[in-house]
């Protein structure tokens, strides 16, 4: 019973959790500013600042309201920061906004990858019994090459 209400709190809270998210950080609720949510939600890795503001250019919000809006919801705890491609730093939405998942990290190229789903709770529930831990979340990168990185030239 417990285990089926956990799955139902795994589903991603929408727009008016979000809606509220704004309005905690004393943001008015804009239309470019459910756009930029929509953005993210749709994403399937982490977007940088820049990638975020290419696909917002059409809804007609420019870079620093981008960058704005990163730290306000980053700050409202709706946003994860995450180290894309070396050196840049992406977001996505973070739980209740986004189903619980974890990456794929390329040491080729750097890119981050999204790996939607998640096997592990019967582990952890072995782990935790073992431990007598109370485990209250994981997170899990999973690092090697990825397809592309495989197929061109070695270093
Ligand atoms: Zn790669
Ligand atoms: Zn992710
Ligand atoms: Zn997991």
């Amino acid at each position: 019973m417990a285990g089926e209400r956990r799955a139902a709190a795994r589903v991603p809270a929408g727009r008016e959790a979000f809606a509220a998210a704004l309005r905690s950080q004393g943001l008015r609720v804009t239309a470019p500013r459910l756009a930029f949510y929509d953005v993210l939600v749709q994403a399937a890795e982490p977007l940088t600042p820049q990638e975020i503001g290419d696909r917002l250019a059409a809804s007609g919000v420019n870079q620093a309201t981008v960058y704005r809006l990163l730290e306000a919801l980053t700050a409202a705890g709706a946003l994860v920061p995450q180290l894309v491609r070396g050196s840049q730093v992406g977001y996505e939405l973070s739980p209740p906004f986004r189903r619980h998942h974890h990456h794929l990290r390329c040491r080729g190229c750097g890119a981050l990858t999204d790996i939607e789903g998640c096997d592990l709770s019967d582990a952890l529930r072995e782990i935790a019994r073992r431990h007598a831990f109370r485990v209250e979340g994981h997170s899990l990168e999973v690092y090697g090459l990825c397809a592309a990185c495989l197929e061109g030239p070695r270093r």
